[in-house]
């Protein structure tokens, strides 16, 4: 069996302050190259799981989600690997797969063989929280404190304040707890 850590997409890997529906839109935090290579070196899958309702709500088609997963597989190459990337078209449509259900995850836990018990949901949101503690996963809250994470970006001593989101931190943190 694998580990994984599922990173939520906006707002955890890039800025959230507009919508990304093109590729152009999507601007990576500083510091997410260096952790997600950090998590490849530890032996974490890497995995992305987004809410992607724009799709049913006619913001962007299936198509230009493709070429902005594009940018972001391109901005990441030759640093490290992302597994899979999961989205999930819904918003009002009743899905398993939109979070705070945890579907992304439990369809990738069984296409690559993750051991869920032994990986990682890290989102900014209340829903990514949810999802992962529904997956049986350890979960890393980025920005506002929740009291259900098992750790909080806000509350990290090596949290680089000059940065928006310290994922680096976060990964750190996610590598010393899996010891
Ligand atoms: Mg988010």
């Amino acid at each position: 069996m694998n580990k994984g850590i599922f990173f939520d997409r906006d707002g955890v890997l890039n800025d959230n302050k507009k919508h990304v529906n093109k590729p152009q839109d999507l601007n990576l935090y500083d510091g997410v190259r260096e952790a997600l290579v950090l998590a490849n070196e530890a032996g974490f899958d890497i995995f992305v799981v987004t809410n992607q309702g724009g799709i049913e709500l006619g913001h962007l088609t299936h198509q230009m989600l493709y070429d902005i997963h594009l940018r972001l597989r391109e901005l990441l190459e030759g640093y490290c690997v992302i597994k899979d990337i999961e989205y999930c078209p819904d918003f009002k449509r009743p899905s398993k797969y939109r979070k705070p259900e945890a579907g992304m995850l439990f369809k990738l836990a069984e296409k690559y063989h993750i051991d869920l018990g032994c990986s990682w949901m890290v989102g900014d949101r209340d829903t990514d929280i949810t999802a992962g503690i529904k997956a049986n996963c350890y979960t890393a809250k980025i920005g506002a404190y929740d009291p259900r994470a098992t750790i909080n970006e806000s509350q990290l001593k090596d949290r680089n304040m000059n940065r928006e989101v310290d994922l680096e931190a976060v990964v750190k943190e996610i590598i010393r707890q899996s010891r």
